[in-house]
């Protein structure tokens, strides 16, 4: 990958001063999370894009941002059939960048794109991977098995895990219980 950025170590205020662009291929070998998460010899890429922009903050004032894009198509585990599942994951993301993580709390809550913090040294491939870690579905399926309608005990536990019980209404019972 021939570019003047190093992707591990972008100072980001710069890139959106410049309103830098770069896109690339990464293979799915250099992003161990999500690879983890692959089935098979998962040889195939991600392809990203980020764009960076000095634009106004929620103070008014001046505040950089980045825009991120990104795609894959990654092996998953069907969790009906077992075999593989050719999943496509795709991202498209706004980011502003605050001083420090008390500022990113504060704002979050109030704010359509996600807060991050400033850092000359950030790691922007670590943010794809986690983006598109955040992108997996929780029940992978094949559309196939997925409109499938006979019972079976693989179908049973996806849909089991598809609609995990809440953890406050699981306390509650629990404390019924206790009573
Ligand atoms: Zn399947």
């Amino acid at each position: 990958m021939k570019n003047e950025f190093n992707l591990r170590h972008l100072d980001v205020k710069a890139f959106a001063k410049g309103q830098m662009h770069i896109e690339g291929d990464t293979p799915l070998a250099q992003l161990p999370r999500l690879r983890e998460d692959c089935v098979g010899d998962a040889t195939g890429h991600v392809s990203w894009a980020a764009q960076g922009a000095i634009d106004v903050g929620q103070d008014g004032k001046d505040a950089v941002w980045l825009h991120l894009e990104a795609s894959a198509q990654v092996p998953l585990t069907c969790q009906r059939c077992l075999s593989p599942v050719s999943t496509e994951l795709e991202i498209a993301q706004d980011f502003r960048f605050v001083a420090d993580e008390a500022t990113a709390l504060a704002e979050d809550d109030e704010s359509q794109e996600d807060l991050l913090v400033l850092s000359p040294d950030f790691d922007l491939m670590g943010l794809i991977e986690d983006e598109l870690l955040m992108a997996l579905p929780l029940v992978p399926m094949h559309e196939a098995c997925l409109s499938e309608h006979a019972p079976t005990s693989e179908h049973d536990a996806a849909a089991g895990l598809a609609e995990k019980p809440n953890p406050f209404a699981v306390l509650a019972t629990l404390k019924t219980r206790k009573q």
